[in-house]
C-alpha cells in the first residue's frame, strides 16, 4: 500500500469506489437525457449547459470553450429513377420510375424516430448540386473496386456512383468517384453486410426483432480526410473568431451525395438488370455478402442506358457557427503530468443511444465516481481534464480545434488520451491503442467483472479475445495520436459479433428504445464501461509510476517492420489473398500497377538498418521498464519521516522516469509530416490514406512501397531511423 501525504483514500480504496459508484440506473437515465431530441453539432448548446452543470454537481469544475466552425445543414433533397422509351426526344418523355422518400420510417415503438421528421437524410461536409445522369454500381466504393471498373472499360466519367456502405471510411468513396469524373454518389446499407441477424435467417426487423429495420438510413460524414479533421477551414491552427479561411477545395468533395436505405436502393440497383456487367464477372469482393440477392437484386455494374437515370438534388446550407466543448478538470499535485479522458456528445440524430451517448452515460458515471472520491478528501497525483465534444461527427472537429489550441501546453503536459466514442452497443469489448497502453488495457480488463459470466466470477478481460487494434481514425483520438503524439486509446463494448443485435448506426434507430429492448436492455454493459474507464483513468493518475510501458512499443514496431518484410514479398503478386477482414481492407484500398521507382534491392536491405535500430530501442526500453517496477515498488514502501532525503531522491527518481514515459510518444512526430497530408505527423501511426477507418503502421514508408516509389520508400527509412533513435535517447 501507498500513502498520498493529504488523501484520505489509499490507491485500493479508490478503485473500489470506482468499482462500487457506477450504476446502471443512473447511465441509464444520462442515455435517457441524451437521446430525448435532435443534438446535431452546433445545435446541442442546451446538452452542453447541462454537461457542465452536471459535472459541476458531482465537484468537477467545468466551462464551455467555443469554435468558430464551417459546417452544412440540410436544405432539400431529392433522389429520383427518370426513364424514358429509347426513342423519344422530347422532355416530358421523362417518367418518374421511383422517387425515394429519402425518410426513415416513424415506429410508435420508439418514440424519438418521430423527432427528426423535419431533418433530411444528409452527408456532412457534402456538396450541394443536381445532377441527373446514368448510374454505375461500384460495390463498396473502395480504391480496388474502382480500378477493376476502370480496367474492365466501364464508362465512370459523367455517371453518378451507387456504392454500399462498408470496410472503408465513406468520404474516401465519394473521393475517389469525384477524382474519376463522376458526378454523384448515392451510398446504401446492404444487409449483407449485417451479419447472421437478418429477415433471410428468420429475424424479426426492427422494432420487432434485431434486424435491420429496412428503412434505416446510415447518415454521416463526407469530408476527405486527406487534409486534416477538424473544421477544413482552418487546417492545424483553432477555429477562434474572426482567424483567417483556407480554401476547402480538396477537403471537402465538390460532387452531391446522398445517403439511402435498402429499401429504396432496390429499385435503383434493379434498373441496372441487363446493362453491363455483373458481381461476378469481377472477383470475390464483389460477391461479398450481396445480401439484396434474395430481394431479386442482381448486382449489375451498369452503366444504366441514357434513357434510364437518377436524378441526384443536394441542397446543403454552409455556414459558420459555435460549437461547444465542455472541459472539467480535476487539478493533480504534479502541474506537468496531464491525463485526458473525451467523448463526443454530438450525434445526426435525436438518438445516438449507441453513438456517442453510451459513452456520454459511461463518462458522467465515470466523473460522478471521481467526485465521490473528491467529496472524501482524495486528490489524484495527475490533473485529469475531461471532455465532452462536440463536431466529432462532421470530422472530428471539437476535439481537433481543441488540441490545435492547446497544442503547447499539451506537447509539455499531456501524459495520455483516453476516448469512449460507443461506450455499448454489443455484449463485445474492443479496443485500439497506442502499445505502450496495452499493459493498462489488460490490467484494468482483468479487473472488472464481466456483465455475462457464464463462469463465476469471470471479468471483461477473460472475455475478450484480446486484440488491440492499431490506431486508425474516426473518432475524437485522431489530433492526440497523429499530431500531437501523445498514447492514446480507444475503447467499449462495440465489437461486431455475427449474431448479435443489428446495430443501426448513424440512424433514428440508433435510439433509447433500441439500446433498452436490444443493445443493452439492463444498462448492465454501461455500467461496466463506466467501471472500465474509471479504472484506467486512476491507474494513469494515480500511480506514482506513468503506467506505460516502453518495451511494448518496440515489440510492436518490431512487428510492423516485420509486416513490411512480408508485404514486399506478397505486394507485386497478383494471387495475394488477405486473411482477415482488416486486411481485406488494406488490400482493397490500394493503388495497382504504380510505375516502378529506384530500386527495391537497396530499400529492402535497409530494412536491416531499422531493425537494429529497433533493437537498441528495446534494450534501453527494457532497461526503462525494468527501472520503472523498481521504483513502482520502492514508493509502496513505507519511509519514516526522518528519512525524508531518501524520499525525495526517490521522488526525484520518479518524476525522471515519468518523464522520459511522456517525451517516448513525442520522439515519433516528424515535423514535416505525411506525404501529401503534412497535418497528420506521427511516422508509425495514421488512418489508412485509402480506408480511414482502419489504421496504417509507418504510413509515409508503406504508401511508397505501394507506389513502388522506393526512393521515397528510403527517404522514409530515414526518417523513422532518426525517430527510433530519438526515442530511444528519450528512454536513457
Ligand atoms: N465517427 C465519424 C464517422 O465515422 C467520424 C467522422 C470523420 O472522421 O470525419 O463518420
Ligand atoms: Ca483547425
Ligand atoms: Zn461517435
Ligand atoms: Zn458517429
Amino acid at each position: 500500500r501507498h500513502h498520498h501525504a493529504e488523501s484520505r483514500l489509499t490507491y485500493e480504496e479508490l478503485q473500489s469506489l470506482l468499482l462500487d459508484t457506477p450504476s446502471a440506473e443512473k447511465a441509464s437515465e444520462w442515455s435517457k437525457y441524451y437521446t430525448s431530441g435532435p443534438h446535431l453539432a452546433g445545435k446541442n448548446l442546451s446538452q452542453a449547459e447541462w454537461t457542465r452543470d452536471h459535472w459541476d454537481e458531482w465537484g468537477i469544475e467545468s466551462e464551455i470553450v467555443a469554435y468558430d466552425t464551417y459546417i452544412n445543414y440540410p436544405r432539400d433533397h431529392r433522389l429520383a429513377l427518370l426513364e424514358k422509351p429509347n426513342a423519344a426526344s422530347n422532355p416530358e418523355a421523362w417518367k418518374v420510375a421511383f422517387e425515394a422518400t429519402l425518410k426513415e420510417d416513424v415506429l410508435p415503438e420508439d418514440p424519438t424516430t418521430s423527432l427528426t421528421d423535419s431533418i433530411p437524410v444528409f452527408h456532412g461536409y457534402s456538396a450541394s448540386g443536381n445532377v441527373t445522369a446514368p448510374f454505375v454500381y461500384v460495390n463498396y466504393g473502395t480504391y480496388a473496386d474502382f480500378e477493376d471498373l476502370v480496367k474492365a472499360n466501364v464508362s465512370l466519367e459523367g455517371k453518378i456512383a451507387i456504392a454500399r456502405y462498408g470496410g472503408i471510411f465513406r468520404g474516401l468513396k465519394v473521393k475517389r468517384a469525384q477524382e474519376l469524373g463522376m458526378v454523384g454518389t448515392v451510398l446504401f446499407s446492404d444487409p449483407g453486410d449485417d451479419g447472421e441477424v437478418t429477415e433471410e435467417n428468420g429475424y424479426e426487423l426492427y422494432p420487432d426483432g434485431p434486424a435491420r429495420n429496412p428503412s434505416s438510413v446510415q447518415r454521416g460524414s463526407v469530408q476527405f480526410l486527406s487534409v486534416a479533421p477538424g473544421d477544413p477551414t482552418t487546417p492545424g491552427y483553432p477555429s477562434k473568431p474572426g482567424v483567417p479561411r483556407m480554401p476547402v477545395d480538396g477537403a471537402i468533395p465538390s460532387i452531391p451525395s446522398l445517403p439511402i436505405s435498402y429499401v429504396e436502393a432496390i429499385p435503383i440497383l434493379k434498373a441496372l438488370h441487363g446493362y453491363g456487367p455483373k458481381a461476378e464477372d469481377f472477383n470475390e469482393y464483389w460477391t461479398r455478402n450481396t445480401g439484396l440477392g434474395y430481394k431479386g437484386v442482381k448486382y449489375n455494374i451498369g452503366p444504366s442506358p441514357d434513357n434510364v437515370v437518377l436524378n441526384l438534388y443536394n441542397d446543403q446550407e454552409y455556414t459558420i457557427t459555435p460549437q461547444w466543448d465542455v472541459i472539467g478538470i480535476i487539478n493533480g499535485t504534479i502541474s506537468d503530468e496531464v491525463v485526458i479522458v473525451g467523448n463526443h456528445r454530438d450525434a445526426w440524430i435525436a438518438g445516438g443511444a449507441g453513438d456517442p451517448n453510451s459513452g456520454s452515460a459511461v463518462i458522467n458515471e465515470a466523473i460522478r465516481s471521481f467526485g465521490k472520491a473528491l467529496e472524501s478528501g482524495w486528490k489524484p497525483l495527475r490533473t485529469i481534464v475531461f471532455a465532452s465534444w462536440d463536431g466529432e461527427e462532421y470530422g472530428l472537429i471539437g476535439s481537433t480545434e481543441w488540441v490545435e489550441e492547446y497544442l503547447p501546453w499539451l506537447t509539455v503536459a499531456n501524459v495520455v488520451y483516453i476516448n469512449v466514442d460507443v461506450g455499448v452497443r454489443s455484449p463485445v469489448f474492443d479496443a485500439s491503442a497506442a502499445p505502450m497502453l496495452n499493459k493498462l488495457l489488460y490490467d484494468v480488463t482483468a479487473m472488472v467483472p464481466s456483465p455475462n459470466q457464464t463462469v463465476k466470477g469471470q471479468t471483461v478481460g477473460d472475455l475478450w479475445n484480446g486484440h488491440i487494434r492499431t490506431m486508425g481514425s474516426g473518432s475524437d483520438f485522431t489530433a492526440f495520436q497523429d499530431y500531437a503524439g501523445i498514447p492514446s486509446l480507444d475503447f467499449g463494448f462495440g465489437g461486431q459479433s455475427k449474431d448479435s443485435p443489428v446495430y443501426h448506426y448513424h440512424s433514428n434507430y440508433d435510439s433509447y428504445h433500441w439500446m433498452a429492448e436490444f443493445g443493452d436492455p439492463d444498462f448492465a454493459y454501461h455500467r461496466t464501461m463506466a467501471q472500465i474507464l474509471a479504472l484506467t483513468v486512476a491507474k494513469v493518475s494515480d500511480t506514482p509510476l506513468l503506467a506505460l510501458n516502453a518495451t511494448d512499443y518496440a515489440v510492436a514496431l518490431k512487428g510492423y517492420v516485420a509486416k513490411i518484410e512480408g508485404k514486399l514479398s506478397s505486394v507485386d503478386s497478383s494471387d495475394y489473398k488477405p486473411s482477415s477482414d482488416d486486411e481485406i481492407i488494406e488490400f482493397r484500398a490500394r493503388p495497382a500497377d504504380p510505375v516502378l521507382q529506384g530500386d527495391p534491392e537497396a530499400f529492402s536491405l535497409s530494412l536491416a538498418r531499422l531493425q537494429k535500430s529497433i533493437a537498441e530501442l528495446k534494450d534501453a526500453a527494457v532497461n526503462l521498464d525494468a527501472k520503472s517496477d523498481e521504483l513502482a515498488e520502492k514508493a509502496n514502501e513505507h519511509i519514516p519521516w526522518w528519512k525524508w532525503i531518501t524520499k525525495a531522491k526517490l521522488l526525484h527518481e520518479i518524476r525522471a522516469t515519468n518523464t522520459k514515459y511522456k517525451n517516448i510518444e513525442r520522439a515519433f512526430l516528424y515535423q514535416g509530416g505525411l506525404d501529401g497530408r503534412p497535418w497528420f505527423k506521427h511516422v508509425v501511426f495514421a488512418p489508412g490514406i485509402w480506408t480511414g477507418y482502419a489504421g496504417a503502421v509507418f504510413p509515409g514508408l508503406v504508401e511508397s512501397i505501394d507506389n513502388k516509389d522506393y526512393v521515397n520508400a528510403l527517404r522514409w527509412v530515414d526518417i523513422i531511423d532518426d525517430c527510433i533513435k530519438t526515442a530511444t535517447e528519450t528512454m536513457k
